[in-house]
């Protein structure tokens, strides 16, 4: 191969160019694309990624690189291609995406290995040790100990067991009389945990099929479209994951398996870990909660190979794994797949162009797929449908599906004038499980006590001063704050508005259902499960474990605890409230409760005793609680996605949500007017435009917002042409313009 004279690189600052660089000699064999490189840049010098090698250039004043930066390719050529789509398709710069693509404890590569003194065998005379024993004890039974070893062992380690010093250890090194060695060893977050193998279960004849359809795409993935696996709660598609995942090693490729943050539990991890405990470091994890440190050696495990099986949230998809055979996205329909910060991107949309680059085997697994993945199964194209549909209808043992029983809040609001918090047959159904010793899940997706402080005389609610929503009250640490931006505010005793003393609480968070419920059942022992109780990672694992040991009777919570949760004597699960969602101005809202409804069912009765699920709400015929109290996927698919494609949302047309915000309302409102008045001039008539319009939150975080709406099919051209319309407006300095394309948050 030639050495390159030049190459082209994209460097870490937001400068949306490409610029040119010469290679010194030294360095002309060590370059490729992919590598990171330091290069001099303006007065300083910035770090950078290769994008491509050049044997000439017309670049004026080119200077040469400074440094090569880590060793080889940092990144593939294909995870370039894969950046490269995702700064076209999401509207995005491409070093906004690198910097997703890369971790900052590898772009930057500051941190190394941890390095570790290490005491190998040798062979040591009994001569040398009898030497020792009179002038030196301590160092004798030092090296007694040290001519027993049969593998290497940490000095320290080594110093625990025998409760000797350093000092001993140095002399020794010193009279080289042993073999000590500095070493780099791997900051293992889940080192002190034991995972036994796991034994492989025989498949059911519908998980038999699903393996099956999988193995053939492995075999021949140029040929094979994406698998959408639509399995229902309990139907054992994890065990379907194990063994394609088998299937792949076997053949010599390696597997990503993409989960939920929230659902990246030790439960999930240790099923993998424990699955594949034979084969030494096959499984490495990624999650944000990782040190620089840790995330270090995980990334470098990968890179270099030692690690077969990556599973992680989003950002996993980016995963350096080479010979990649198989990507699984779980619970493909999740939100938090998307990331609502530069570069917005959904992990398992890209993580199918991954598998179409890497001509790998891909499979979204779901037991409410999103609409958009199940359009894309069943609705026929002049090649059939875009994805292949494998179905698991039944749970794994036939196990019943749970009953679900609905109760309509506005009758028991007649009844009782106020609402309680538990409905009567609510109370009942968990008076009744804690005489039989089962366990129960209570659900409301909102935390803290009361959700606004109201004065009754005025009307007036405790408002965050940065945001347009109302202060929730929070009881444990006695103070108001906002969920938004994090503002916390003490209690006032009297209205600040009209100064009567006639503050009252309203609504109720978690906290208060937890309160409520201990009080309602003083013997029962009331656990909760949200941001705020969960503050500690500890405390997260020994909520889990009592629960799942049966110390905890009745567990409390949030979204956290509706996912992929496994608990066999869990045979009631309360929704507090079904409606929370679905008021909100969002074109989602009732396919998010549908899957929610759907999902928090699934933890009851997945063991023998069969599951009964009790649902409050005062919209008790909306089709997202009717279709999801009969377990009717299908048809609420039919009648949501005839309702998008009657207003020409997605799955039908693509949406694109342009975000103008400032801290000064009128020129946010100017500029998004402006910006709008642009786009009419730019775009052709086949992208449908919306008047800029106020956020429905208006003000977030002390920035006031207005959105712009697009909608239309050819997403990268519509891209292209909204980038050119922005660059070439001159925004006022204090006035910020997003793009979200495929936007899930449209508040
Ligand atoms: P899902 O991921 O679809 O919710 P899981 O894979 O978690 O379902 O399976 C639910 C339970 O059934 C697990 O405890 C799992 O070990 C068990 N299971 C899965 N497949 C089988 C099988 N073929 N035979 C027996 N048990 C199974
Ligand atoms: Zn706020």
């Amino acid at each position: 191969m030639m050495k390159p004279a030049y190459v082209r690189v994209i460097i870490d600052r937001a400068i949306q160019r490409e610029l040119d660089y010469s290679v010194p000699e030294t360095l002309a064999d060590k370059i490729y694309v992919g590598s990171r490189v330091r290069v001099p840049f303006r007065e300083k010098s910035a770090l950078a990624t290769v994008l491509a090698t050049l044997e000439q250039t017309d670049a004026k004043g080119i200077r040469p690189i400074e440094a090569l930066v880590g060793e080889g390719p940092v990144v593939s050529e294909r995870l370039l291609e894969l950046a490269k789509w995702m700064s076209a398709y999401y509207c995005c710069p491409l070093e906004t995406v690198m910097r997703s693509l890369l971790p900052q404890v590898i772009r930057r590569a500051e941190i190394g290995w941890k390095k570790q003194l290490v005491v190998h065998p040798s062979n040591i005379a009994s001569g040398d040790i009898d030497k020792l024993r009179r002038r030196a004890p301590r160092q004798a039974e030092l090296l007694e100990a040290i001519a027993k070893l049969e593998k290497p062992i940490p000095a320290a380690m080594l110093l625990r067991n025998t409760s000797l010093d350093n000092q001993a250890l140095r002399a020794l090194a010193r009279r080289n009389l042993i073999d000590l060695r500095e070493e780099s060893v791997a900051r293992d977050p889940h080192a002190d945990e034991q995972f036994v193998a796991s034994g492989y279960l025989e498949l059911n004849a519908e998980q038999t099929v699903a393996l099956k359809k999988i193995s053939e795409a492995l075999a021949a993935p140029e040929s094979a479209k994406p698998i959408l696996l639509h399995g229902v709660t309990g139907s054992g598609k994890t065990e379907v994951y194990l063994q394609a995942i088998r299937f792949a090693l076997e053949h010599g490729r390696n597997a990503i398996v993409l989960v939920p943050e929230i659902s990246l539990t030790p439960q999930t991890v240790e099923r993998f870990k424990s699955r594949f405990a034979e084969i030494h470091d096959a499984v490495a994890v990624l999650h944000s909660h990782l040190s620089h440190g840790e995330r270090h050696d995980e990334w470098h495990k990968i890179h270099a190979g030692r690690a077969r099986i990556v599973i992680g949230a989003r950002s996993a998809v980016f995963a350096p794994l080479k010979d990649l055979g198989l990507i699984i996205v779980d619970e493909e329909h999740e939100t938090t797949y998307k990331q609502e910060e530069a570069p917005r991107y959904h992990a398992r949309d890209v993580a199918v162009v991954r598998a179409k680059i890497e001509k790998c085997a891909i499979v979204l697994g779901s037991a409410t797929p999103s609409l958009e993945s199940y359009h894309n199964a069943t609705s026929p194209t002049r090649t059939g449908p875009k994805y292949e549909l494998v179905t698991l209808a039944q749970r794994v043992d036939q196990q019943q599906m749970p009953l679900m029983r609905i109760v309509d809040l506005r009758q028991e609001r007649r009844k009782e004038k106020i609402v309680p918090i538990l409905s009567e047959k609510l109370s009942q159904a968990i008076a009744s499980r804690l005489e039989k010793r089962e366990q129960t899940i209570l659900f409301l997706n909102r935390r803290g006590f009361s959700t606004s402080l109201l004065c009754s005389s005025c009307g007036e609610a405790r408002q965050c001063p940065n945001c347009s929503v109302a202060l929730t009250f929070h009881r444990h640490m006695a103070r108001l704050s906002c969920h938004l931006c994090g503002h916390t505010a003490t209690v006032p005793k009297k209205c600040p508005a009209c100064g009567k003393d006639a503050l009252i609480y309203a609504g109720f968070g978690t906290e208060k259902v937890e309160s409520t419920v201990s009080n309602l059942f003083p013997k029962a022992n009331v656990r909760r499960m949200d941001a705020d109780s969960m503050t500690r990672k500890e405390a997260y694992r020994e909520t889990l474990r009592n629960f799942r040991s049966g110390k905890i009777d009745i567990l409390v919570g949030t979204q956290m605890i509706a996912k992929g949760l496994h608990f066999p004597n869990v045979t009631l699960v309360g929704i507090i409230n079904a409606d929370l969602a679905l008021h909100l101005p969002d074109f989602r809202a009732g396919e998010r409760t549908f899957q929610l409804l759907t999902q928090v069912a699934g933890r009851a009765g997945r063991g023998e005793t069969p599951g009964e699920v009790f649902v409050q709400t005062y919209t008790p015929f909306s089709p997202s609680i009717q279709f999801a109290r009969h377990h009717d996927f299908t048809g609420y698919f039919e009648q949501e996605l005839e309702f998008r494609e009657r207003c020409d949302f997605p799955p039908f047309k693509h949406a694109v949500l342009i975000t103008v915000r400032s801290e000064h309302e009128g020129r946010a409102k100017l500029s998004a007017e402006t910006l709008v008045r642009r786009l009419r001039e730019s775009l052709p008539s086949e992208f449908a435009l919306s008047d800029a319009a106020p956020a429905p939150l208006e003000k977030l975080q002390g920035q006031f917002r207005f959105h712009i709406l697009i909608r239309g099919e050819a997403i990268m051209r519509l891209s292209r042409l909204i980038r050119e319309t922005i660059d070439k407006l001159p925004l006022p300095e204090d006035v910020i313009a997003t793009v979200d394309v495929d936007p899930y948050q449209l508040l």
